[in-house]
């Protein structure tokens, strides 16, 4: 019985808090064995959404990134300014030791001893990513999507990814769908990936099955 937009909100923050993922508790270290998380969130009804880019001391950037949204002054927050609307508005903040964990300690380790060797590559998915997202329609037809992240292993400190940018790495429409992308954003960025998928079914009339197989399968590759 509740909204879409509190549904992806609640289970974003779970992932969050688990250290099993990358996004809060858990989060990927940056090339500086720091932490700067993204997260988006959109409501598919209004159009409206809100997101934190290179954040350092909130919890559960999510819920910060649904605070932006509901200023509805703006979109977008990133870094200091960020922190300081999170800890103005009373969200929870911790220390940068709170996101790291042993396991991506030991993934950073691994992904600069394969970057010394030119062969940052071969690392596999749980070495460099583990972003989490959630979508949902509730009773009412309307949808809602949700990211959130700490970018991959390694990666150049400032380096912000898709999920924080509208129409990349998340996206809400009810007319077409909703989507929350995992994997290196830079191509998702690129490619405006989950608009283009909302596009297709939107301009094309495909199907979310076809939109989505056409850019994921086909066209990311290329
Ligand atoms: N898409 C995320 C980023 O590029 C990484 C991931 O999905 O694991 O920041």
């Amino acid at each position: 019985g509740g909204t879409a937009l509190d549904a992806v909100e609640a289970a974003v923050v779970v992932m969050e808090d688990a250290a099993v993922f990358n996004a809060g508790h858990g989060a990927a270290f940056n090339a500086a064995g720091g932490h700067e998380l993204d997260a988006a969130i959109m409501d598919g009804r209004t159009l409206e959404a809100g997101a934190v880019a290179g954040v350092t001391t909130i919890r559960n950037p999510v819920r910060v990134a649904r605070g932006v949204m509901a200023s509805g002054d703006f979109v977008l927050l990133q870094g200091d300014g960020a922190d300081a609307f999170a800890k103005a508005k009373g969200y929870e903040t911790v220390p940068q030791s709170y996101f790291g964990t042993d396991q991506r300690r030991q993934m950073l380790a691994e992904m600069k001893a394969l970057a010394a060797k030119g062969q940052a590559e071969r690392a596999n998915e749980a070495q460099k990513h583990g972003t989490v997202g959630a979508v949902a329609r509730d009773r009412h037809g309307n949808l809602a999507a949700a990211t959130s992240t700490g970018g991959y292993t390694n990666k150049p400190v400032g380096r912000i990814g898709d999920s924080p940018i509208v129409g990349a790495g998340t996206y809400a429409n009810n007319a077409t769908c909703a989507i929350s992308a995992t994997s290196k954003g830079e191509f998702f960025i690129r490619k405006v990936l989950a608009h283009e998928i909302s596009a297709r079914i939107a301009y094309l009339g495909q199907s979310l099955e076809r939109a989505t197989n056409d850019i994921v399968m086909v066209e990311l590759p290329e």
